[in-house]
């Protein structure tokens, strides 16, 4: 063989020849340039070059080229048993919502246009008479998260003021949000009152004094503390601070407006409840178990909430037009609570029974055998999810799991997990479960509905070749 066999032949002939005009023609001139040259790049880096193979050459570009058009944010099957998980996107939407969502998308939209009078409206505007009304505030606003509410009410209301605030309520939430951060970011001062298991209203009386802004309540979401403890009731709290004359802030955290217990769920705090108690201001988030898109919500007093909202940084923690839409329907749900765990996708996931979750972690469990069985173990276990984004931590839901174990007859099941686990992450959709006693378990929750059953069988034949 020449010399010149052994090379390639120049870019442009090659990107006429075989595959190549297809793959042109499907993902652009441009992007099929760039990765046929690196592929050449990587074919010369070798040394001494092997011969020059036509077909592997294309095999690599078509293959970079998919791996480039693949989306980064994409879809995947929760089965980790957590329902609001922050690394999954926290809440799935209702229909109504995704639909609202979809047609402020596609063209304009009255974001900030009174149409009544056709001058300037306001964002606001959208979400605060639901809020009113289903919070029983005087006054509504939305920002980007919860931490940018708690954020924006410390800014707009104790700009280098005091704050006190229960040690046993110090909270760091997943990622970078701590309650003495967030304070100092604000420009706060925090005083710490009491001790990490008990806390006084004597304690508040003592912190409180010429230089406090407000008194800040911060729900503990993913933690409790248990034993010799004592906290003080939101009514005494707020009542102190009506008595001094100052704002009483509670942080809800999850804050859901319902009632759970009404689905047999644990009860968590409502923020009708807290205003009714007599806070000042409320936030909560609108992702967790509100069920809607990422935002925070703070409701309350009308002149706090006018002040908030003037702040400068409301400016730059504002919502868009596809959260609001995506909130404003979500909030509408909440005035028909008989049929909210039929519409609220993360109630719906909440109350789905241990009955219904077994038989349908039974109706799939045949499935994996097909594509796993001999080399796999595959089980129906009784489980525990979690609801997740720090509600209600210490409480479990019965539920049903596909557990992916070695079989029978290995003793150790070695790296099988975490290759079955990469193997499921891998399939078109990503499966992503968690592992437990050397299994992969994958907890049905929220695998609801017929369509994403259908979706998720269909794919599982994918691991049929997969090396274990
Ligand atoms: C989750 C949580 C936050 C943060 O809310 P995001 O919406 O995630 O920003 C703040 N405070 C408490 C008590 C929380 O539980």
């Amino acid at each position: 063989m020449t010399a010149a066999a052994l090379r390639p032949p120049a870019l442009d002939k090659l990107l006429a020849s075989g595959a190549m005009p297809a793959l042109i023609e499907h993902h652009g001139r441009a992007p099929v340039v760039a990765v046929a040259r690196a592929v050449l790049d990587d074919w010369r880096a070798q040394a001494p070059p092997p011969a020059f193979d036509a077909a592997a050459f294309e095999a690599a570009c078509r293959s970079r080229l998919e791996a480039a058009a693949q989306a980064s944010l994409r879809p995947v099957f929760n089965l980790t048993g957590t329902v609001l998980h922050t690394n999954l996107g926290r809440a799935v939407m209702a229909p109504e919502a995704i639909e609202a969502v979809v047609a402020v998308m596609r063209g304009a939209a009255n974001l900030e246009f009174d149409l009544t009078c056709g001058g300037r409206g306001d964002r606001d505007d959208h979400l605060e008479g639901l809020l009113r009304e289903l919070t029983g505030a005087e006054a509504a606003t939305a920002v980007n998260n919860n931490a940018a509410a708690v954020l924006l009410v410390l800014a707009a209301l104790a700009d280098r003021k005091e704050v006190p605030v229960s040690r046993g309520e110090l909270v760091e939430i997943g990622g970078a949000f701590r309650i003495p951060d967030i304070m100092r970011r604000a420009g706060a001062r925090l005083v710490e009152v009491g001790t990490t298991n008990r806390t006084h209203l004597r304690d508040f009386e003592a912190a409180i004094g010429s230089r406090t802004a407000l008194v800040m309540k911060v729900h503990t979401s993913n933690y409790a503390i248990q034993g010799f403890t004592a906290s003080v009731p939101v009514a005494e709290l707020a009542a102190l601070c009506r008595s001094r004359g100052l704002p009483f802030v509670e942080d809800l955290g999850s804050g859901t407006l319902v009632d759970l217990t009404r689905w047999g769920l644990p009860a968590e705090p409502t923020p009708q409840q807290s205003l009714a108690a007599g806070a000042h201001i409320v936030t909560f988030s609108g992702d967790k178990l509100l069920g809607g898109p990422q935002a925070g919500l703070i409701v309350g007093d009308r002149a706090l909430v006018q002040r908030i909202r003037k702040h400068p940084l409301k400016r730059s923690l504002r919502l868009d037009k596809m959260t609001i839409a995506a909130l404003e329907a979500t909030l509408r749900l909440y005035r028909d609570p008989d049929r909210l765990a039929a519409r609220l996708p993360t109630l719906r996931l909440l109350t789905r029974s241990q009955v219904e979750l077994t038989a349908q972690a039974e109706r799939l469990a045949p499935v994996f055998e097909q594509f796993l069985g001999g080399r796999v173990q595959v089980q129906v276990l009784h489980c525990r999810s979690q609801i997740g984004s720090g509600s209600l931590p210490v409480e479990r839901l019965p539920s049903a799991c596909i557990a992916l174990g070695a079989p029978s007859g290995a003793r150790r099941a070695g790296r099988l997990p975490e290759r079955l686990a990469e193997a499921l992450r891998a399939l078109p959709i990503p499966v992503i479960g968690r592992i437990e006693d050397g299994q992969v378990r994958l907890d049905v929750r929220c695998l609801d509905g017929a369509a994403a059953e259908e979706a998720f069988v269909a794919q599982l034949s994918g691991l049929a070749g997969v090396r274990l």
